[in-house]
This record gives C-alpha cells, sequence and structure tokens, in this order.
C-alpha cells in the first residue's frame, strides 16, 4: 500500500488543488504540503479568469474544502527556483508534482514585438488581476484604437473588460491600478482579430453574446463572410457554431467611419508585422483563406493603425531549473516525469481546457503515482518538516492557509458592499496583514 507518502504540489491552481483532492480521496494518510510563488492560492482563478466572472471563481469553495483537510498545507510565497530548487523538495519528499501551470506568454515570432505597447495576454490579464509580479507592467491607455489578437475566449475577455464601463464593473474585483486606467482611457475602438474563419474560430457562445450587451461600445462585423449555416459531423460543435453564427448576425455591419466606442470582429488575418519606431504605431495583416479547414495567407495585406497590441496566442512553461521542458510544457509520459516527479494540469497538456478539465486529468496522474508507490514511501524522507527548517534557514516568509485567509477576510472587507474584494497586489502589503506566529515555516 501506498500509505503515508510525503508529497509536495508545486503550484496551488485549478490542477495542484484536483491533484491534492484526489490524493485526500485515495490516500489519506499522505502529507501533502502545496507550495505557491504567491501568497495568494487557486493560480488562474484569481489572476485569470475575468474579473466580471465572478461565480466562476466559487470553484474556490471546493478546493478550500481540501485545504480544510489536517494533512494537507498550503505553504505560499515560496517559488520552486527561486525560494527552494528542485532537488531539495525531491530529497525532502516523495513525490513532487509539478502544478505551476505555463506562466509564459508565446512570442508571435513576427519582426518589431519588442516594441513598446505590445503585450501577451497573461501580461495584460495578470495586470488587471492585480498579480503582484505583473502590477507594474502597465499599459498605456491613453490611447484611441487597441487590437486584440487571436480568437479564442481570453481575446474577447480583454476586448470586453477595456471597453467595460466602471458601471459595468462595479461588482467585479478588478484589480484598483488598473480600473483607474482602464476608465480614464480614451479608447474608441478594439479590433479582435482572428486568423481563422468566424465558423472555425474558437468561440464561446456567452462571451460572444456579452459583446451585445456591452453598454457603452458596438460590436460590428463583416457579415458578408458568415455562412448561412454549418454542418458538421460533430453535433455538438454544429449547434455552437451556428449559435455563434446568429450571433455575429445580430451584430452590427462593418462600415468605416464609424463614431463612438466600438469592437470590430475580424476574421481570416494573420498579424506579420508591428508598425512604429519604439512604440508601437500599427500592425500589418495578412488576409487569409481556409483550405481543407487550415488558414493559409492570400498574399494580401491590410494595416490595422493602433497604439496597443494585446497578443492572445497561447501560453507555455518557459525554464525551470531541472526539468525538461520539450514544446512549452514538461516532457512527460502521462504525467509521470521521473522516479518520483510528476506534472499535471496546463504545465503537462499545455494551456487548453477549462477549469473542469484538470480535474479528471489530476485524478488520472494521482492514480499512476500511487500505483507507482504500492510499496510506500521512503520512511527517512524529512516531509514538511525539512521545507519548514530550509524556510527558516533562508529566512523565507512562508504563507500558511490561516494567513490567506487573513488575507482573504481583508480584501473582502476592503472591498466594501458592491464589490466582491478589493485586491492586494503587493505581496509586501499581503504580508503586513500577516502575523508572525501563523507561518507555517
Ligand atoms: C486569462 C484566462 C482566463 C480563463 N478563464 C477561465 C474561465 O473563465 N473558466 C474556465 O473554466 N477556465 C478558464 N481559464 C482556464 C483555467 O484557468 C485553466 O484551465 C487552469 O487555471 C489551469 O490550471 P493549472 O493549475 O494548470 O495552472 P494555473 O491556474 O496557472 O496555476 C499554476 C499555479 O502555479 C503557481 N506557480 C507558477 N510557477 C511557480 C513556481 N515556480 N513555484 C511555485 N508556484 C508556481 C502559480 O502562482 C499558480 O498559482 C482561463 C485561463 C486564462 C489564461
Amino acid at each position: 500500500m501506498s500509505a503515508g507518502l510525503k508529497i509536495c504540489i508545486v503550484g496551488s491552481g485549478p490542477a495542484g488543488m484536483y491533484t491534492a483532492g484526489a490524493i485526500v480521496k485515495k490516500n489519506p494518510e499522505s502529507q501533502i504540503d502545496i507550495i505557491d510563488k504567491l501568497a495568494t492560492p487557486y493560480g488562474l482563478v484569481r489572476a485569470g479568469v475575468a474579473p466580471d466572472h465572478q461565480t466562476t471563481k466559487n470553484v474556490t469553495r471546493a478546493y478550500d474544502k481540501v485545504m480544510e483537510n489536517e494533512n494537507v498545507r498550503f505553504v505560499g510565497n515560496v517559488g520552486l527556483s527561486t525560494d527552494v530548487p528542485l532537488e531539495k523538495l525531491r530529497e525532502f519528499y516523495d513525490v513532487v508534482v509539478i502544478a505551476t501551470g505555463t506562466p509564459k506568454d508565446r512570442n508571435l515570432g513576427i519582426p518589431g514585438e519588442d516594441k513598446e505597447g505590445v503585450f501577451g495576454a497573461q501580461t495584460f490579464v495578470y495586470w488587471y488581476n492585480g498579480h503582484p509580479e505583473y502590477r507594474d507592467a502597465v499599459p498605456n491607455l491613453d490611447i484611441n484604437t487597441a487590437v486584440v489578437n487571436a480568437k479564442g475566449t481570453v481575446a474577447k475577455e480583454v476586448a470586453r473588460i477595456l471597453m467595460r464601463t466602471e458601471d459595468e464593473m462595479m461588482h467585479s474585483d478588478l484589480a484598483e491600478h488598473a480600473a483607474s486606467e482602464i476608465f480614464k482611457s480614451p479608447l474608441e475602438c478594439v479590433h479582435v482579430v482572428g486568423r481563422r474563419a468566424p465558423e472555425n474560430a474558437q468561440f464561446s457562445s456567452k462571451e460572444l453574446g456579452e459583446f451585445a450587451e456591452l453598454t457603452s461600445a458596438v460590436t460590428y462585423t463583416d457579415k458578408s463572410i458568415l455562412p448561412d449555416t454549418f454542418t458538421s459531423e460533430d453535433k455538438k460543435e454544429e449547434k455552437v457554431v451556428n449559435t455563434n453564427l446568429d450571433l455575429l448576425r445580430g451584430f452590427e455591419q462593418t462600415h468605416p467611419g464609424i463614431k463612438g466606442r466600438s469592437i470590430f470582429l475580424d476574421f481570416l488575418a494573420s498579424p506579420i508585422e508591428i508598425l512604429g519606431e519604439d512604440s508601437i504605431t500599427g500592425v500589418r495583416f495578412e488576409r487569409n483563406k481556409i483550405v481543407d479547414g487550415k488558414a493559409y495567407s492570400t498574399g494580401e495585406s491590410y494595416v490595422l493603425d493602433c497604439q496597443l497590441l494585446v497578443s492572445c496566442i497561447g501560453y507555455e512553461m518557459g525554464i525551470l531549473e531541472g526539468l525538461p521542458v520539450e514544446k512549452g510544457i514538461i516532457k512527460n509520459d502521462e504525467g509521470h516525469v521521473d522516479e518520483g516527479l510528476y506534472v499535471v494540469g496546463w504545465a503537462k497538456r499545455g494551456p487548453s481546457g477549462t477549469i473542469g478539465t484538470n480535474r479528471i486529468d489530476s485524478q488520472n496522474v494521482v492514480e499512476r503515482m500511487l500505483a507507482d508507490f504500492e510499496g510506500g514511501g521512503d520512511p527517512t524522507k524529512k516531509g514538511h518538516a525539512g521545507l519548514d527548517a530550509w524556510c527558516e534557514e533562508k529566512d523565507i516568509h512562508a504563507v500558511s492557509f490561516d494567513d490567506w485567509k487573513k488575507i482573504d477576510a481583508a480584501e473582502v472587507e476592503r472591498g466594501g458592499e458592491k464589490s466582491p474584494r478589493k485586491k492586494f497586489v503587493r505581496t509586501r502589503d499581503m504580508l503586513s496583514i500577516v502575523q508572525e506566529k501563523d507561518r507555517p515555516c
């Protein structure tokens, strides 16, 4: 039996939390430490999910339940690599599970990408969601036109948040510093440009529908390229695409010279060059055509003048010392990386799927892990005592789950009656309300 394993999960996002939950269920004797480089748990649920989508964040209630288990600890403000090397974690624990997500924006790989005013989606979203590492990645929003590249959910969220009014965001937890920049911005127009056709684009009908509800911006699209109907062997897909086509038909017809705040949904175009001297002044796009479901360039190009580009083309792992990274994820065999080393979530599969997708995936990896450790763990491993001693020695101010609850309560109180919370966006401010005696290390 794999009783009494000492396990460290690196990352407290959905994948890390579902991993902890599955271990608690199948192997309740295990000691689980969930470390996170941030003082706040739950990864993209806090720092990614749109601030005006509060109900999605209710999933954290299930994660709170996992944290209530006496064998599970949150050890926040402790980063893998930055505070503790992987080899130390492997020395202390029988099992280390990497659940760091994919924290780096993927590059577009086109000329001009280093100009001011060009942002990856994660940087931009982390900024408006108050991620401490991106607090100072302040975009200049004293602009009239922005381009959001790609047509996935995140692109639509970025466009929507840029166009929402203060009243519309009243019940959100948009970070205060971002709110002040967004609401005073004279931004008039956001172009959301995707490389494929409307019927191939990855839309969620709910979010497309939200464009129609915006109080101060009108959404436009070129209806001449919308097919009358879409058929597919996949009936679920067929239904979603036809709903989206209906929604698009409900938008205004694109025509130049429109006044007021606008969102333009453009299709069949890929960015090939970012224009400007030091700062972006425009993006050159190449027109695409679809052949056998794939987008190919037609050779035609056009320029969209803009002063901000948010590129939402995906994320990757980046480099973490001691981990084999290939094609933007940690190289793994169904979650197994090396002896006693596993990976879950976006770090394992890449950045796709919803919060719920991580549940089954984490459960499968836990099953494999427990089977690998059927003979039990190594009784000489120090487990959390090893990590605590390490934090003590290195003077690392780790944040416990009780500490987080204090930070959480303070944020909720600061939010007042209307907003669910006013986030702290500096780790030092979070630490200042955490008392010494509650430190896990
Ligand atoms: C902008 C955006 C919006 C989204 N909105 C939705 C939505 O509305 N609904 C939905 O279902 N899905 C949504 N998703 C998808 C969902 O967030 C992901 O499926 C999910 O968060 C992936 O979980 P994860 O645990 O693998 O990674 P993450 O959620 O990224 O969690 C990784 C955790 O690891 C920590 N970490 C990273 N590096 C280190 C390190 N070196 N040391 C220690 N800790 C580290 C991070 O701080 C973080 O807490 C969204 C994604 C994005 C990008």
